[in-house]
């Protein structure tokens, strides 16, 4: 990202929720970003899916200029969107679906994604029968379906209790480097920065901003 700025038209004017950002991630890295609400991390991960489009600068993944939504990412969000009335594995064939992907393949991608996050025995459980760590993973699962280079994602753990998020914590580390993943990871927790990062983005609001770039080199699993 170079030169990004994003302003919103609200109800009660303008705002400015990005200023000139610059930005590089490699390949492979994993960055989180840090920062009090507000400070336009939200608006920065929806510009870098496409989803949401630029007021002025540039914006490229793998070399190509974004201009409409992207489907060869995947995103997880803070809440899971999954849909109450498809199991499990269903949920996560979705992905299978929208890419009109053959099924049976798609199925044990699906099942091998499961055993990773330790869900083997609920492929056939309802979204109501599972608990938030377990719905989060199934989400986790689904956007890594159909193995996007890069991943986004925004506070995935911040609703969840300390032992599902450390657990999670580590199969993201593991997923990561078996794909060789690039992850973009919202959160507003230090130590988790510090553990999954190589960087931490640090941001500051009004107008939106990155304040800092941090490298950290930390021993990891996946390393
Ligand atoms: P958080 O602080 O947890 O990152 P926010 O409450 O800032 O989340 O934003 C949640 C969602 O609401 C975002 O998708 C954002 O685009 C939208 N949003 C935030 N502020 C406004 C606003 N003033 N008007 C309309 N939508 C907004
Ligand atoms: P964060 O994720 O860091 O909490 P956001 O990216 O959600 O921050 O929001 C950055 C700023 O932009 C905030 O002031 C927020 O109110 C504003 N904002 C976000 N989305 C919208 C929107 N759709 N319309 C108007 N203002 C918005």
């Amino acid at each position: 990202m170079s030169g990004v700025t994003k302003v919103f038209n609200g109800r009660k004017g303008k705002v400015e929720a990005l200023r000139s950002v610059d930005l590089d991630i490699r390949r492979g890295e994993f960055v989180s970003v840090l920062g009090p609400s507000g400070c336009g991390k939200s608006t920065l991960l929806m510009l870098l899916s496409g989803l949401l489009s630029r007021t002025e600068g540039n914006i490229s993944v793998g070399g190509k200029d974004i201009t409409k939504p992207n489907s060869d990412l995947g995103i997880v969000f803070q809440q899971d969107v999954l849909l109450d009335w498809r199991s499990a594995l269903d949920n996560i064939l979705i992905q299978a679906e929208l890419r009109k992907s053959p099924m049976e393949e798609a199925k044990a991608k699906a099942r091998n994604l499961l055993r990773m996050v330790s869900l083997q025995d609920f492929e056939d459980a309802y979204p109501h029968e599972l608990s938030g760590g377990m719905r989060q993973r199934v989400s986790i699962c689904r956007a890594l379906l159909h193995e996007p280079d890069l991943m986004l994602m925004d506070e995935p753990f911040g609703a969840l209790d300390a032992m599902t998020r450390d657990q999670l914590q580590i199969d993201l580390l593991r997923l990561c480097s078996e794909r060789d993943m690039t992850v973009f990871f919202i959160t507003h927790s230090i130590s988790e920065a510090i553990f999954l990062s190589d960087r931490v983005v640090v941001m500051t609001p009004r107008p939106g901003r990155i304040e800092r770039i941090i490298d950290i080199d930390l021993p990891r699993p996946r390393r």
